[in-house]
């Protein structure tokens, strides 16, 4: 499924979703969300957002295509297909119409400009990649893969890390030139800046968008879930430096928090475009 995110501003942003239901009880992604607390949260009744009859997060995986006057960007390519995740059975050897999504926008492949990895977990690289023929080469032809250079480094030292993402996901694209590493506040052009949010991983990067009109913050992983709007100190089990992840979410949430701002997370289910405000209780949903 395509979806665009109708913003105000005259960039085009396309949600391409790998898929979205869900997916895991609340401790295995935020182990602070115990069954007490997490029943005392927003979150917990928000049919969006918690599925109280299997009792699991609703998340959402998915990239997001970007159209500007100027160029393509894709942001964060989700887990692929063929993949060998054998530990995690949505990831495992998926079959999945990811690159259908992309085509059904009017975007071709082969149009992209730009490919973002907000950061390099196994999620957000997967289709970099696509299998041909036994072997691992880019689904995107013509474009430059963007990689903050704190994040490649770090990586690059522990390539069996992510589910052995590095060899099929980040290798090919290194061995076909088409690697490009950037400082983590880079500009790929007006209006379409990188911002650094180190804490999730080690050099985690969001896009920050501003169009004359909206301004939208693409945010990766750094709130996996709405819980964390509520609860900013309730790290994933992911999270590489709890401490500086719970500042990025603190910094996150007041720049937006009542302005005309939008976040635009990598893991929030529909509409995944959400505006903050503050209630009596603290930070919630517009
Ligand atoms: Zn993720």
């Amino acid at each position: 499924m395509s979806e665009a995110i109708k913003l105000p501003g005259p960039f085009e942003i396309y949600k391409i979703v790998e898929f979205e239901g869900a997916f895991r009880e609340p401790t295995h992604i935020i182990p602070l969300a115990t069954e007490k607390d997490f029943q005392k949260t927003l979150s917990y009744n928000d049919t969006r957002f918690f599925d109280k009859t299997k009792n699991k997060l609703i998340m959402s995986f998915h990239g997001l295509l970007i159209k500007t006057s100027k160029s393509i960007i894709l942001v964060d390519t989700c887990v692929g297909n063929n993949k060998h995740r054998p530990n995690i059975p949505e990831w495992h050897m998926r079959d999945g119409s990811f690159i259908d999504q992309i085509n059904n926008t009017g975007i071709r492949v082969s149009d992209i400009n730009y490919v973002l990895c907000t950061h390099l977990h196994a999620d957000h690289v997967g289709w970099n990649t696509k299998l041909i023929d036994g072997r691992w080469v880019p689904t995107f032809p013509n474009a430059k893969y963007l990689f903050c250079e704190e994040e490649f480094n770090f990586w690059k030292k522990d390539k069996d890390a992510n589910h052995g993402s590095w060899e099929d996901s980040i290798q090919p694209i290194i061995d076909s030139g088409q690697v490009e590493i950037v400082e983590p506040n880079h500009i790929i052009e007006p209006g379409v800046e990188l911002l650094p949010a180190f804490g999730h991983s080690p050099g985690h990067v969001i896009v920050k968008l501003s169009d004359g009109i909206a301004v939208a913050y693409l945010i990766g992983d750094v709130i996996h879930h709405p819980v964390q709007i509520e609860h900013p100190d309730w790290s994933s089990k992911f999270c590489w430096d709890e401490f500086k992840a719970t500042k990025m979410r603190k910094f996150i949430i007041k720049e937006t928090c009542n302005k005309n701002k939008f976040i635009i997370p990598a893991h929030f289910p529909s509409p995944s475009a959400f505006q903050l405000t503050r209630l009596d209780k603290g930070v919630w949903l517009k």
